[in-house]
């Protein structure tokens, strides 16, 4: 392995990500006093925290009454009861102080007539532990949350004294008997490889979208990761449950606000029919975002979809004035024109229901620390490793994260990192001598794929990937469908021995880092499709209509998987569970009992 020079750096913290949850940890740590570095494979203003836009939860009470505890019942029910009730005490307990707290960092919030942050409506956000009318919680600069978040969190860990390396591409941790120690990183500029020593490493490296053929999220979305953690041969909890709004354009992902069809917007089939009169006579296109997600993609594998390849759906909004089109809607009308050539005033715009979110991840526990369930023990740490994020599980989102949720999620926790990075670590520790293998697991993988000359180039193994996860595990999930799933997704794994890389050069947007990213992107499809298969209920975005129930006898709990097919078949995949916390972390708030989720 010799062929590559290596680069060795030392730092008490290595956080690998910058978006709202890596910059939050990274601004932490140095707060803390520790030698801090960010590693990052875009600029981190780039990443998908900036196309955030609704904004952050917490109970500030700003607009009308609100009290943490009414955001915790939502929260709770929001995640069909498969939250952990410890960890979702302690975000919305947190929330408001995190919330003042960007405000004081300079974080630019929209305001009210007397100058407090102005909060508006979100789904699920309810006053009265879900006894009464909206809450209005969700706090919002303008239509541009996440990108005043992120301009916010960069200048305060720069101020702090935060090393960047920006577009660092990391391939893989470094792990010794259990214990993480670091992490290998390739430099996207001039293709060196580097070396990071660290006390701790907080993998803040966001969700994994791109698994699927159609996602709002950043093509950056790949999950990396999760990815090194399975390579790591730690576990990933509850794969399974992928969030799907109603309505990205198809072909390109991008977001069409549910506005639409608040305007009057209705969606058609093959035959031209408004079939949502069908599946939800009353509320029809206006009904909640799983239902409609459901009835698209019923329709879609029934026949009924549009297009060449019967895939898509149309949404109408051809029928609605032109001029209310260009007062309320002037954002999507440039997008629909822009990424489709559709002119929405006269024609159907072509949508599927798309991946938005991950609530699965690498499992964690309040703190931010990775566990892993070891001799028994569901909850045991893994020394040196945190997680932080969407990449992350901790659970606060269960079966379904309420819109809002996420941001607040990244800060509370991304804090919480840091503060037990704090209460852990002491600065200036003469570490260890890393095993001189330590970047064999990383350089291996770049030498396999820089000499990959099989048949199957990447991209076309990558469609692949995307077309089976978008069709056989979707928003609607049989048995049939999923078996069919499970044999599809591993074939499709088994190409990747024969895959084919055109442009080797171990730079940004080369061939080569797009295998790499394809390879993480595999082994969590592997995992999503098998943990999908396995869980026999619907709950919250699992909905499995062969077993439509809820089922918490036998199924209120965390599923946990290892994947062991690197290199193989694809179909190694080791499957357990872990109980749900079903309790609280202090006695403000009694554990909240399932009930049957209506709304
Ligand atoms: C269109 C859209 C709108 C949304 N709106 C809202 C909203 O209004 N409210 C809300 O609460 N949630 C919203 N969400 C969800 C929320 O924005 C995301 O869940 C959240 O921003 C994820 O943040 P993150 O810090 O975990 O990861 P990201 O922001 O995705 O950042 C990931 C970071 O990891 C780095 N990285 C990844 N892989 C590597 C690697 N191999 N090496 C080095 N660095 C790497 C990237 O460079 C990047 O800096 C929205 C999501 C989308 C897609």
């Amino acid at each position: 392995m010799s062929a590559y020079q290596i680069v060795d750096h030392s730092y008490d913290v290595v956080v690998v990500g910058a978006g709202g949850a890596g910059l939050r940890a990274t601004m932490g740590a140095a707060e803390q006093g520790l030698k801090t570095a960010c590693i990052t494979k875009v600029f981190p203003t780039r990443s998908h925290t900036v196309a955030a836009q609704g904004g952050i939860a917490a109970a500030l009470g700003n607009m009308g009454p609100d009290h943490w505890t009414w955001h915790m019942y939502d929260t709770v029910k929001g995640s069909d009861w498969l939250g952990d009730q410890d960890a979702i005490e302690y975000m919305v307990r947190e929330a408001p102080a995190a919330v003042i707290e960007l405000e004081h960092a300079g974080l630019p919030f929209s305001r009210t007539a007397d100058g407090k942050i102005y909060q508006r409506a979100f789904g699920g956000m309810t006053q009265n532990m879900g006894e009464g009318p909206a809450a209005l919680r969700t706090c919002a600069a303008a239509d541009r949350t996440g990108h005043a978040m992120l301009h916010t969190l960069y200048q305060q860990s720069l101020k702090r004294d935060a090393d960047f390396f920006i577009e660092y591409f990391a391939l893989d941790l470094i792990t010794e008997d259990g214990v993480c120690r670091g992490v290998v990183a390739l430099n996207l500029d001039d293709g060196s490889v580097h070396r990071f020593r660290a006390q701790a490493v907080v993998i803040a490296t966001g969700g994994y979208g791109r698994i699927y053929f159609s996602c709002t999220g950043a093509h950056t979305q790949t999950g990396d990761g999760n990815g090194m953690v399975l390579r790591a041969g730690l576990a990933l909890q509850d794969m399974e449950f992928v969030q799907f709004h109603p309505t990205g354009l198809y072909g390109v992902g991008v977001l069409i606000t549910e506005g639409a069809r608040g305007e009057g917007g209705y969606l058609t089939n093959a035959s031209g029919e408004r079939f949502m009169e069908r599946y939800a006579p009353h509320a029809k296109d206006l009904a909640s975002r799983d239902v409609v997600s459901r009835s698209m993609a019923m329709e879609i594998r029934e026949g009924r979809g549009v297009g060449e390849l019967k895939d898509h759906i149309w949404l109408h909004l051809d029928h609605i004035d032109p001029k209310i089109l260009h007062e309320r809607l002037p954002g999507i009308t440039e997008t629909a024109k822009t990424f489709t050539g559709v002119d929405l005033t006269r024609q159907p715009v072509p949508v599927v229901p798309t991946v938005h979110y991950n609530m699965g991840g690498i499992p964690t526990n309040y703190h931010g620390e990775v566990v892993t369930l070891k001799d028994g023990n569901p909850d045991m740490v893994v020394p040196g490793l945190f997680a932080v994020g969407e990449a992350a599980c901790v659970s606060v989102h269960g079966a379904n994260r309420l819109g809002s949720n996420s941001l607040i999620d990244l800060v509370v926790f991304g804090r919480a990192a840091g503060l037990r990075l704090g209460e852990t670590l002491k600065t200036g520790i003469i570490q260890e001598e890393l095993p001189k293998d330590s970047a064999e697991l990383a350089l291996s993988r770049l030498d396999k794929f820089r000499h990959a000359e099989g048949g199957s180039p990447t991209a076309e193994i990558r469609l692949d990937m995307q077309r089976v996860m978008q069709a056989d595990c979707a928003v609607f999930r049989t048995d049939r469908t999923l078996g069919d799933g499970v044999a599809k997704i591993d074939k499709v794994y088994q190409r990747m021995a024969d895959v084919h890389v055109t442009d080797r050069s171990l730079i940004w947007n080369s061939d080569l880092v797009e295998t790499l990213e394809l390879d993480n992107l595999l082994g969590q499809a592997v995992v999503t499709m098998r943990c999908a298969a396995n869980r026999k209920e619907s709950r919250g975005a699992h909905m499995q209509e062969d077993y439509p129930e809820r089922d918490d006898k036998n199924w209120m709990k965390h599923t946990i998987a290892w994947f062991d097919g690197w290199g193989g078949n694809g179909g190694d995949v080791r499957i357990d569970y872990r109980p749900v916390h079903d309790f609280t972390l202090t006695d403000d708030i009694q554990y909240i009992k399932p009930k049957a989720r209506v709304y």
